[in-house]
C-alpha cells in the first residue's frame, strides 16, 4: 500500500448535491471523512454547465433538498424552472448555512484508487500528491459530468473559439456579431440555441437527430404543487419518494390506443400546457412500452413543430421519426422551434450533409464549406459511467472497474459492485438516476449509504460487498425492466449509443423510483440480502435475489393487491364464474385474425360450443384444438380469447377453442371425455372447417392444459386420431398437489394453493385424482405421445408438476421442448397486450405449434 498521509473512515469524491448532503450526514453520524472536488465551488452539474439558457427541467417545487425543512422557509425560488445561476446560488446557500465549505477540498482531483485486501482499506491518490486511506470510498461524481470527446474529424484544427456546453467559461461568452456553429440538438443545444441566436450574426445548427421538445412555459411554480407542498410537505415528499420518477404524479391508467386521436390530442394538449417535463410521457399508461401508443404522442409533438416552424421543410427536419417519444431524453425549451423562423438561423441536416471535417476556419459538410468565428459543441456526455471508470479504480485482485465494466456496468442496486468492497456509487448505473428527479434519488442513496455505514460500525463489520448471485440477479432484473419498454430501440445515451465503442445496454434502472426504493429497503430488511458483510472475526451473508418476478407482472400483482378482491375459493362456482367473466371483460382483445366464428360440436354427453379462429392467410390450415383454463369450474370457449387470437395470428394455425363441461355440475371425467370427443369431431370435420385432418395438435392452459394432455393420451390409447403435437401451458398434471411449488408459490401469485385445492375438490375425488385421465403424470407410460411444447412458470404453484411432466415425457422418449418462464406466474403468459414480458414466450409457443406440422 502506498504511504498514507492520512486515514479516514470515508472519502467522498464530488461536491455536487450528492457530495454536499453526504458530507452533512457523515458529520452528523460522526465518521471521519475527506470530500474532494475538482471544481473550485460546490454545485456539481450546476457548477460546470453554465451555457446560456441552462435550466433545470424539473420544477423547483421538486428539485430541492428535502433533508433540511428550514430550507423551504429560507429559500424562495423565483421561477418554476430555475436557471443555472439560481440553482448554483441555492447550492452555495446550503453550503454556507451548513458550513459545508469548511469540509470540502476544492481543486482536488482523484487520480486513482486501489483496494488493499489485507488492510481492508482504499488508497486514494489525489492531484495534490496526497494519498489518503479510507475504509469507505464514495463516488458522488454525477451521471453527466464527463463531456463526450468530440468524435468529429479535424476538431483540433479550428483556430476560432471553441466552447463545450458542459464546460462553459465562467465569465460567459458574447456572440454579438459572430458567425456561430452549434453541433448537437440534445437538451444543452436546445436550451442554448435560442440565446445564441439572439446575439449571433449568423447561426448554423448541425443536427444529427431531431429531438422532442416542449415549451417550459416558465413562470411562477405551479400553484397546485405549491399548495400541496405547503399543505403537507412530509406527505408530498413521501409521495415523491415512492413515485415512478421522483415527482408526485398520478400514474395514468389510460391506454393511448383506447381513445381516438382527437381525444388523445386533447389530453396531450392539457399536459402540454402544464409545461412540465413528465406530463406528456405520463398522459398514457403505455407510451413507454407500446410503439403504437408512443406514436400517438410522437405525432402530437410533430404537429406542434409544424404549427410553429414556418418553413415546412425545416419543420419536417426538426420532427423526430426515428425514435419514440421519451426514448431519448425529451427536452424543455424556451423558443427553440421559433428560432428557426429567424432569417439568420440555418438548420443543417447531418444525415443529408455529413460533416466531412472541421477546418482551420470552419466546417466542411456535404458539398459546402462554411466559415465560423466560434463552434459550440453541445455533443453530450460519457454518461453514467464516464466519471466512475475514468477515476482509475482498482478493486480486488488488481481488477479495474474499467475492465470489469468493459461489456457494460455490473452493479448491485446501482450502488455497489462485486470485487470492489466498500465502494459506493451515488446514482450509479443500475439505479433510477437520470430517469428520475435527481434530488430524490441522490437523497435516497445518501441515506442508504449512511445507514449502511452506521450499521456496519454498530455491528463491527469492516467490509461490505455484493455477492455475484445478487449482482447478476440485479443485472437480469434491470434488463427485464428495459426489455418491456421501447427504450432500447433508440440510439440514446441511456443506451450508451452516443459514445463510440461503449457497450449497448440500458444504463439507468427503468423500473421506477418507488419500486427501486422498495427493493433497497427489502435488501436491508432481509439482513442485507445479496451482500456479504465481514470482519476478521465474523461474516454475515444472506445471499439471494431481490427482484425475481418479471417487473410488469409485479406491477399487476401490486395493483391487484390494492383492490382487496375476495378470494375466489370463498365464492360459489356461480359467483366465481361471474367474477371471472367480469375480469375478462376488461382485457385488451388481442390481435386481429382472419375470421372468428362460433359453432357447436358433439361432446361426450351433449353438444359443446366452440369458437374457431381462422388465420388471415389462405387455407387450408393446420388445426389446434384448444382447451381453456379455469380449473375445470369456470371459463368457456371464449374465455381465453386474446391468447387464442395471438396463437392463431402468430402460428398461422386454425384454433378451435372448445367449451368442455364444467365441474361441479359435470365432474371428472366429463372434461377429459369432452376433450377427446372434440378432438375426434374436429379430425373428422377438418376439411369442412378449413383445416388439414392430419395436421392436428392439442393445446391448453392450466386445467385446459390438463385436458389437452389427457386428450393426447386418450387418442394414443384409443387408436387415434393421430395428433402432431401438444402445446401445454402451465398444465395441471398431478392431483396429489404434493410438489414443492404448491407451497413455495402458494400465495400472492393469483393462482393460490387454496384456489387450486378448491378446483380439485369440485372436479375430482381424491381417489379419482389417481387416474391418469385426471393426473396425466400418473400414466403408466408416456411413450408414444406426440412432440410436446411445455411451458412452466417460475412462480406458479403448478410449476413443479409441469416440470415433472416434461421430464417424464423426455424419459419416455417423447420429443419435448420445455420452456421455464423466468419470473412469470400462472396467468401472466395469457395476458396478451397487457404484459409485454409474456410476449417472447407466446412467440416461442407459436413457433413450436407451427413446428409440429412441418
Ligand atoms: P445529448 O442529449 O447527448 O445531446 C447531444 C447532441 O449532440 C445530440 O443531438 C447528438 O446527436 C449530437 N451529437 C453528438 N455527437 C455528435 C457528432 N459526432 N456529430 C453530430 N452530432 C453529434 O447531450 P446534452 O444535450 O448535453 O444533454 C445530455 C443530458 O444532460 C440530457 O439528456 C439531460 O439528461 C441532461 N441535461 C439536462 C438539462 C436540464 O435539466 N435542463 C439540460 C442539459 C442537459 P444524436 O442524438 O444523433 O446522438
Amino acid at each position: 500500500m502506498a504511504q498514507s498521509d492520512v486515514d479516514v473512515d470515508v472519502v467522498v469524491v464530488g461536491a455536487g448535491f450528492a457530495g454536499m448532503y453526504l458530507l452533512h450526514e457523515l458529520r452528523k453520524t460522526g465518521f471521519s471523512h475527506r470530500v474532494l472536488e475538482a471544481g473550485d465551488d460546490v454545485g456539481g452539474t450546476w457548477y460546470w454547465n453554465r451555457y446560456p439558457g441552462a435550466r433545470c427541467d424539473i420544477a423547483t417545487t421538486d428539485y430541492q433538498y428535502s433533508w433540511d425543512p428550514e430550507l423551504h422557509e429560507q429559500w424562495q425560488w423565483s421561477e418554476k424552472h430555475a436557471a443555472q445561476p439560481e440553482i448554483l446560488r441555492y447550492a452555495q446557500f446550503v453550503a454556507k448555512k451548513h458550513d459545508l465549505y469548511s469540509g470540502i477540498e476544492f481543486n482536488t482531483r482523484v487520480d486513482g484508487a486501489q483496494w488493499n485486501e489485507v488492510a481492508k482499506r482504499w488508497s486514494i491518490h489525489t492531484s495534490t500528491g496526497e494519498t489518503i486511506t479510507c475504509q469507505h470510498y464514495v463516488m458522488a461524481t454525477g451521471c453527466l459530468s464527463v463531456p463526450k470527446e468530440p468524435d468529429i474529424a479535424g476538431t483540433e484544427k479550428f483556430t476560432g473559439n471553441v466552447y463545450v456546453t458542459g464546460r462553459w467559461p465562467h465569465e460567459g461568452v458574447d456572440f454579438t456579431g459572430k458567425r456561430v456553429a452549434v453541433i448537437g440538438t440534445g437538451s444543452s443545444g436546445i436550451q442554448s440555441i435560442p440565446h445564441i441566436a439572439e446575439q449571433a450574426k449568423e447561426l448554423v445548427i448541425f443536427q444529427r437527430t431531431p429531438n422532442f421538445s416542449m415549451p417550459a412555459f416558465n413562470g411562477p411554480a405551479p400553484q397546485d404543487r405549491v399548495e400541496r407542498l405547503a399543505a403537507d410537505r412530509v406527505a408530498y415528499q413521501h409521495e415523491a419518494r415512492y413515485s415512478g420518477t421522483g415527482v408526485p404524479l398520478e400514474d395514468s391508467t389510460v391506454s393511448a390506443l383506447s381513445v381516438t386521436q382527437e381525444e388523445a390530442f386533447a389530453m396531450l394538449e392539457k399536459a402540454w400546457q402544464k409545461g412540465e417535463l413528465l406530463s406528456l410521457g405520463n398522459t398514457f399508461m403505455d407510451s413507454a412500452i407500446n410503439r403504437k401508443a408512443n406514436d400517438v404522442v410522437a405525432e402530437f409533438m410533430r404537429m406542434k413543430v409544424r404549427s410553429v416552424v414556418k418553413d415546412p421543410e425545416v419543420a419536417e427536419l426538426l420532427s423526430p421519426y426515428k425514435h419514440g417519444y421519451g426514448t431519448k431524453r425529451p427536452c424543455m425549451d424556451t423558443g427553440y422551434f421559433e428560432t428557426f423562423n429567424k432569417s439568420h438561423v440555418r438548420l443543417v441536416d447531418l444525415n443529408a450533409s455529413p460533416i466531412r471535417s472541421i477546418t482551420e476556419t470552419g466546417i466542411d459538410f456535404g458539398k459546402e464549406s462554411m466559415e465560423f468565428d466560434a463552434i459550440v459543441y453541445a455533443t453530450g456526455f460519457d454518461a453514467m459511467t464516464g466519471a466512475i471508470v475514468n477515476a482509475n479504480i482498482t478493486g480486488k485482485n488488481g481488477v479495474t472497474l474499467k475492465n470489469k465494466w468493459e461489456h457494460g456496468p455490473l452493479t448491485y442496486l446501482g450502488l455497489t459492485s462485486v470485487g470492489f468492497p466498500n465502494l459506493y456509487m451515488i446514482t450509479g448505473p443500475g439505479s433510477p438516476s437520470v430517469l428520475s428527479n435527481m434530488m430524490v434519488s441522490i437523497e435516497q442513496h445518501v441515506d442508504w449509504i449512511r445507514d449502511t455505514l452506521v450499521y456496519m460500525r454498530e455491528q463491527g463489520f469492516e467490509t461490505i460487498e455484493p455477492t455475484p448471485l445478487a449482482e447478476e440477479g440485479w443485472r437480469v432484473h434491470c434488463t427485464d425492466c428495459a426489455d418491456i419498454t421501447i427504450f432500447q430501440e433508440a440510439n440514446s445515451w441511456y443506451m450508451g449509443a452516443n459514445v463510440p465503442g461503449k457497450p449497448r445496454v440500458m444504463f439507468p434502472y427503468i423500473g421506477g423510483v418507488g419500486r427501486y426504493r422498495m427493493a433497497c429497503e427489502e435488501v436491508v430488511n432481509k439482513g442485507f440480502l445479496g451482500f456479504e458483510l465481514a470482519s476478521s472475526t465474523k461474516k454475515q451473508c444472506n445471499d439471494g435475489l431481490v427482484r425475481e418476478v418479471q417487473p410488469d407482472v409485479d406491477m399487476v400483482l401490486d395493483f391487484i393487491s390494492t383492490l382487496n378482491l375476495p378470494a375466489m375459493e370463498t365464492m360459489t362456482p356461480t359467483e366465481a364464474r361471474a367474477f371471472s367473466e367480469a375480469s375478462s371483460a376488461m382485457r385488451p382483445s388481442g390481435p386481429e385474425v382472419g375470421e372468428i366464428s362460433d359453432g357447436v360440436l358433439p361432446g361426450a354427453d351433449g353438444e359443446l360450443q366452440y369458437r374457431l379462429y381462422r388465420p388471415a392467410t389462405p387455407g387450408p390450415h393446420p388445426i389446434a384444438v384448444y382447451f381453456h383454463g379455469g380449473g375445470w369450474v369456470f371459463g368457456s370457449h371464449t374465455s381465453d380469447d386474446p391468447l387464442c387470437r395471438d396463437l392463431c395470428a402468430q402460428s398461422n394455425t386454425l384454433i378451435v377453442s372448445v367449451n368442455y363441461r364444467h365441474a361441479p355440475e359435470a365432474p371428472f371425467p366429463a372434461a377429459a371425455e369432452d376433450g377427446f370427443a372434440a378432438l375426434k369431431w374436429v379430425h373428422a370435420n377438418a376439411g369442412a372447417l378449413g383445416g388439414i385432418a392430419d395436421h392436428i395438435a392439442v393445446a391448453g392452459w392450466s386445467a385446459g392444459g390438463n385436458v389437452a394432455a389427457v386428450t393426447a393420451q386418450m387418442s394414443r390409447d384409443n387408436g387415434g386420431p393421430q395428433i402432431s403435437g401438444q402445446l401445454l401451458l402451465c398444465p395441471v398434471t398431478d392431483g396429489s398437489q404434493q410438489h414443492a411449488s404448491h407451497k413455495e408459490n402458494g400465495e400472492r401469485f393469483i393462482l393460490t394453493k387454496s384456489l387450486m385445492e378448491w378446483f380439485w375438490n369440485h372436479y375430482a375425488t381424491p381417489e379419482q385424482r389417481k387416474s391418469p385421465q385426471a393426473s396425466p403424470l400418473l400414466a403408466a407410460s408416456l411413450a408414444g405421445l406426440p412432440p410436446t411444447m411445455l411451458v412452466t412458470c417460475q412462480f406458479d404453484p403448478l410449476r413443479d408438476e409441469g416440470n415433472a411432466y416434461a421430464r417424464a415425457l423426455m424419459q419416455a422418449g417423447v420429443k419435448v421442448e420445455h420452456v421455464e418462464a423466468r419470473g412469470h406466474i400462472h396467468t401472466s403468459i395469457t395476458m396478451v397486450d397487457m404484459l409485454p414480458s409474456g410476449a417472447p414466450h407466446r412467440r416461442e409457443m407459436a413457433r413450436a405449434l407451427r413446428g409440429f406440422f412441418s
